[in-house]
Order: structure tokens, then C-alpha cells, then sequence
């Protein structure tokens, strides 16, 4: 059952992780290594079941594997879950005990911060493997990803501006952005250096208290952000907000935010397609986060960063040109750039550099 949904999703190797004096419960997920070594993060959540917790570390895994090949990265995808609450089964043990099985894998997969998991976890890991990413700054780490998320997903609008208007003069638009979070804020400073009309919402009234007083945004309704009269509709909270019930209300021409997993179906993503709204795909506009850690591997540096951000400009646009070469919903053109990319390197054969061993010269020679 289970190597038949390993196959099923196209996995190569899941590791079970478990140690009872750490209290150690934890899925390793290595999706494909073509593109390099499967780099993905590490997320703690107290699953109900297990077989929850082995859909989500093949879901998300396999995810990582389209990302990080759309981004351009020669790396692989992989994800680590550990089965348990955050909020009270942390410990230098519980983390080290994983950094262990992580070593194991002698680089196959490299770990990195997801969903209830903060640096200081990630401390205790990396007392055990080098393969790990997200340490401190101290220790040669990124820090907080934020910025140049947001600086990419501005890069992705440009690339969603220039597809439907010919043009990339960002000021000239308005925006409803929903999620004044860590990107959001960010990307509205973005947004409102060049002048763009911003509408900004979200449940932490502060947040969005802070982007009126300072940066100039005019507040809205959590539920009206659907209706705001905006060019474009910046999801920068939650997944799965364009959907049959907000697919009608939404009249911006163009979707492009930093949130995970935006489109609520497939289906959604045909209509926005039929209606001729430009969705720009999350994994590839939201792709900074994970290029910047990226950079870590070969030793960090910020301005190497930042130069990285910009290939989010030619990859939407590589998307948008799939779509309209194929005839698909730019969703499905994000997949297509992906799976085109492992399938090519996959199959590259390094032409033969000669080969100056001296048992082979003789017959070289022909003797
Ligand atoms: P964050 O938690 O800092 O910000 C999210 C914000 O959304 C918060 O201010 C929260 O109050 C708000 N929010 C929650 N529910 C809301 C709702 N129903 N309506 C309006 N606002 C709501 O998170 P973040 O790091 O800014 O990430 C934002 C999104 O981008 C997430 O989906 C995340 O997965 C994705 N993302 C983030 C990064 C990164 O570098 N941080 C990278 C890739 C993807």
C-alpha cells in the first residue's frame, strides 16, 4: 500500500524517522533528485493520524520538487515532517535526534524552517548535520526571507503587467492586497514607493492601522477586499481564496501574491484562464523565500540574493509563454516548465572529456 502510493506520486525515497528516548516521530520525503540534492523544509504539527501526516510530507515534497526546478535552482525537492505539537513537545533532544537522521541521508536531502519551526530549532539540528539551511545569521544563515519574497513577487507582477498591458509601470495600478503579514507589508512598501493605489486588509487591525498611517494604504473590510474595484488581487495571507465563491466577485485582471496554494481547485484555474484573468502561479511568483535559503548551501551572500530575485521575472514570463504555446491555464504551464526542465537534465549526457588514465592510452592509440 504504501510503496504504491510512493509510486503513485512519483517519490524516490521515504525515510520513517524514530527514536524513543527523543520522543522522535518524523517523516523524511525525497521526491526527485535530478536537479540536485531534495531541498525542503521541516514542519511540526500534531497530525491526527499518521496517514495524515504521510499525505502531507508526499504532498508537500513532491510540491518542493516543481518549485525549486520553475525557480531555476539545481535542487531537488523533499520535505521533513515531525509528528507532534509545537507549542509543547520541543526539545534539544527531539531536534538533535532528527539532525541525526538527517546526516544519514549524507546530503540527499537538505532541511530547512516550515510551519512550527523557528531558528533556534534549527540550532539544534544543525549541532548534527550541515545539511540543514535557516540557521542563524551567525552561523553564516539568510535571517528572516520576508523581503525578498515580496521583492520576488513583485518581480512576478511585473512579468503579470507586461503579459496583459505591454508594460511594467507597477504605479500606474491599484491593488487589493489581503495580508499585511511579514511579505505583505513588505510588498505593499513595494507597491507604494512607485506610487500604486494600495487597498491592504487583514485580521490584525494594527497591521493594517500601520500600513494607512504610514505608508498611505486605504483600509478595507476582510471580506470586501473580494470586491475592492482593483486591477490586481494580491493574495498575501492564506491559501485557497480564489474560488467558486469569490471567483465572481474578484474583478482585478491579473492574480499575483506571495500565498501558498492560492487556487482553491484546478477547476478555478481553467475558469480564471476562460475569463482571461492572468493568474500568476504561486510557487513561481512566491519563490524567493527558498532561493534565498538556497544560497546558503554555497555561502550566503545578500546582494547574490537580491540579483537571484529577478530570474522571477523571466520565469513567470517563461509561464505565460508556455500557456500560450500549449493553450493551458498558466497553472498548468508552472507544472509543464517544471517537469520540462527535470525531464531535460534528466536525460543530459556530458559529452565525453577524454579520459588521460594510462591503461586506456594504448588502445587509444589503436596499439
Ligand atoms: P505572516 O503570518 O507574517 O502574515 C500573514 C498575515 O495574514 C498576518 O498578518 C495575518 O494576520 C494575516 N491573515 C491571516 N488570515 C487572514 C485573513 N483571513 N484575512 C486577511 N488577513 C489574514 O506570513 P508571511 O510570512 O507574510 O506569509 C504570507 C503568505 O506567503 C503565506 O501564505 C506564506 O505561506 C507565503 N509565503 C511566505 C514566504 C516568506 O518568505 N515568508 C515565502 C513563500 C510563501
Amino acid at each position: 500500500m504504501i510503496f504504491e502510493t510512493i509510486a503513485n506520486t512519483g517519490h524516490e525515497e521515504v525515510v520513517f524517522c524514530h527514536s524513543k528516548d527523543a520522543g522522535l516521530k518524523a517523516i523524511i520525503a525525497i521526491h526527485n533528485t535530478v536537479l540536485g540534492p531534495a531541498l525542503g523544509g521541516l514542519r511540526m504539527w500534531p497530525y491526527k493520524s499518521e496517514q495524515d501526516a504521510i499525505n502531507d510530507v508526499l504532498r508537500l515534497s513532491r510540491g518542493m520538487t516543481y518549485k525549486n526546478a520553475v525557480a531555476g535552482l539545481n535542487l531537488g525537492g523533499g520535505k521533513a515532517v515531525i509528528i507532534g505539537d509545537p507549542s509543547k513537545d520541543k526539545s534539544e533532544v527531539l531536534f538533535r535526534a532528527f539532525g541525526r537522521f538527517v546526516n544519514s541521508l549524507n546530503g540527499r536531502y537538505i532541511t530547512a524552517e516550515d510551519v512550527g519551526i523557528d531558528v533556534n530549532d534549527m540550532e539544534h539540528v544543525f549541532r548534527e548535520t550541515e545539511y540543514v539551511t535557516g540557521v542563524h545569521q551567525v552561523h553564516g544563515g539568510s535571517g528572516d526571507p520576508s523581503p525578498f519574497t515580496a521583492y520576488g513577487t513583485l518581480q512576478g507582477l511585473m512579468a503579470a503587467l507586461q503579459f496583459k498591458h505591454g508594460n511594467e509601470d507597477v504605479g500606474k495600478y491599484s491593488y487589493a492586497v489581503q495580508g499585511a503579514g511579514h511579505v505583505g507589508s513588505e510588498f505593499i512598501k513595494l507597491l507604494r514607493e512607485q506610487g500604486a493605489k494600495v487597498f491592504v486588509t487583514d485580521i490584525n487591525k494594527d497591521a493594517v492601522q500601520r500600513c494607512v498611517d504610514e505608508l498611505g494604504c486605504e483600509a478595507v473590510g476582510l471580506d470586501e477586499i473580494y470586491d475592492v474595484d482593483a486591477d490586481v488581487y494580491s493574495p498575501c495571507a492564506l491559501g485557497g481564496t480564489v474560488n467558486e465563491q469569490t471567483i465572481d466577485r474578484i474583478k482585478a485582471k491579473i492574480i499575483c501574491g506571495a500565498a501558498n496554494n492560492q487556487l482553491a481547485t484546478d477547476a478555478i484555474g481553467d475558469e480564471l484562464s476562460r475569463r482571461g484573468v492572468v493568474y500568476a502561479p504561486d510557487y513561481a511568483v512566491n519563490a524567493g523565500g527558498v532561493m534565498n535559503v538556497s544560497l546558503e548551501i554555497d555561502g550566503y551572500n545578500r546582494e547574490r540574493a537580491m540579483r537571484m530575485m529577478r530570474t522571477i521575472y523571466y520565469n513567470v514570463g517563461r509561464i505565460f509563454e508556455i500557456a500560450q504555446r500549449d493553450g493551458i491555464p498558466t497553472y498548468k504551464a508552472a507544472d509543464r516548465m517544471a517537469e520540462e526542465r527535470i525531464g531535460i537534465i534528466g536525460k543530459m549526457r556530458l559529452p565525453h572529456m577524454g579520459n588521460g588514465a594510462p591503461r586506456f592510452q594504448g588502445r587509444m592509440r589503436g596499439q
